[in-house]
């Protein structure tokens, strides 16, 4: 068994529209797997754990269907990696008791466009206790709004089961003090980092 996460990318669909993202590109095909394609995909991954991506997956049209199938035949540990600005609570319960499902992974680029949404979102996850990890991406050519996003994840008691910390330079400073912004925000949690690329 390859212990390394499988990225399954569900639909190119997004509709958040974040600047830096290459999914906004209005020239961007939308293109999304059938059901079938992604059923086949997961039963015969290698990798231990599948991440379910897009896109948005609560975009995938096929997503209500997907989850009802794999209620009664997922055998993949599985997570579900979003942006976190689509009102989710008619999809938690359903989550709850998926067979193997890891976790949300939430995207902090969508906080401050969609505040309203993403913190109901939370304390939605938090009372079904869904778990769920937060990314954040740090791009050199891209300001990211770390101060207004961590003022505002201040005002919450989150429980991550880790930080997704991703940058795209190992030298630019202002990423370097980005990065350590966020170790000192969640030091209490695990940070897993990973280099997008290491000019
Ligand atoms: S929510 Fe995620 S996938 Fe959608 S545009 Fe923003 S960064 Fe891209």
């Amino acid at each position: 068994m390859n212990p390394i996460a499988k990225t399954l990318m569900l639909t190119t669909q997004c509709s958040a529209l974040c600047s830096h993202c290459p999914f906004s590109d209005p020239s961007l095909k939308r293109i999304e797997l059938t059901l079938d394609q992604v059923l086949f995909k997961l039963e015969n991954a290698q990798e231990d754990l599948v991440v379910l991506s897009g896109g948005e997956v609560f975009e995938y049209t096929q997503l209500p269907k997907l989850l009802q199938e794999l209620q009664s035949k997922n055998k993949k540990r599985l997570r579900i990696a979003t942006g976190n600005f689509i009102p989710l609570k008619n999809h938690l319960q359903i989550l709850k008791h998926l067979p193997h499902f890891e976790g949300l992974s939430l995207g902090t680029d969508t906080l401050i466009k969609f505040e309203a949404i993403w913190f109901k979102n939370m304390s939605s996850i938090q009372d079904y206790g869904i778990p769920y990890s937060l990314t954040f991406t740090l791009l050199k050519n891209i300001r990211f709004p770390l101060e207004d996003v961590l003022s505002r994840l201040s005002r919450l008691n989150l429980n991550p089961q880790f930080i997704y910390l991703r940058s795209d330079s190992l030298t630019d400073e202002t990423l370097i003090q980005q990065t350590q912004k966020v170790k000192d925000f969640f030091a209490n949690f695990t940070i897993i980092e990973d280099h997008l690329n290491h000019s």
